[in-house]
């Protein structure tokens, strides 16, 4: 699942997981940006530092890895999801564009890609402000952002307009729960 920063990926993920009528676990990530208020290493992400990731691109161990913001690492550990697939179990990345795109052409038709959109960038730019764990200065590159990011939308399988959570959470799920076969 990929969506521009603040469409709401995170809390549909968490919330079809806490719905509990899809069977799937969250790949953590690696990253060598600072936890965020709340976050926990190990849970969120693998909060590595930049060094430790470098080491872990020397070691093949990513599926995938970008720079998504300058000087900033996030990339999709081979352990988190190659055996997990392998047994039939079911992986949900949340993942950035060039990422989720590169996921999509290397696992075909064994993956579901989904693209969330806010309803506006200026609504994006409002939920944003609201959260609060952002500086000025970082809501206004998550917005320039987004707009390059929105234009790989075509590129996924479906999109979801996150106008609202629950229809949005539900229509996500349906979409899920019909590529499982369940
Ligand atoms: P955040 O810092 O807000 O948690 O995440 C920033 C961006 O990095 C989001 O678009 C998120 O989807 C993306 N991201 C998180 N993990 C990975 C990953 O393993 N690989 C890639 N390519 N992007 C990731």
């Amino acid at each position: 699942m990929s969506a521009p920063s603040g469409c709401g990926k995170s809390t549909i993920i968490r919330s079809i997981m806490d719905r509990g009528n899809v069977d799937m676990k969250f790949s953590v990530s690696a990253t060598n940006r600072s936890p965020r208020p709340g976050e926990v290493n190990g849970k969120n992400y693998h909060f590595i530092t930049t060094e430790e990731f470098r080491n872990a691109i020397d070691n093949d161990e990513f599926v995938e890895f970008e720079e998504v913001y300058p000087g900033r690492f996030y990339g999709t550990l081979k352990r988190e999801i190659i055996d997990r697939c392998e047994n039939g179990e079911i992986v949900v990345l949340d993942i950035d564009v060039k990422g989720g795109v590169r996921v999509k052409e290397m696992f075909g038709d064994d993956a579901l890609s989904i693209y969330i959109m806010p309803p506006s960038v200026e609504e994006l730019r409002r939920r944003l402000e609201g959260r609060g764990t952002e500086t000025p200065e970082a809501i206004d590159e998550r917005v320039n952002k987004a707009e390059f990011e929105l234009s790989f939308a075509p590129k996924y399988d479906m999109r979801v307009v996150n106008d609202d959570l629950d229809k949005a959470v539900t229509e996500t799920e349906k979409a899920i729960l019909d590529f499982i076969g369940k």
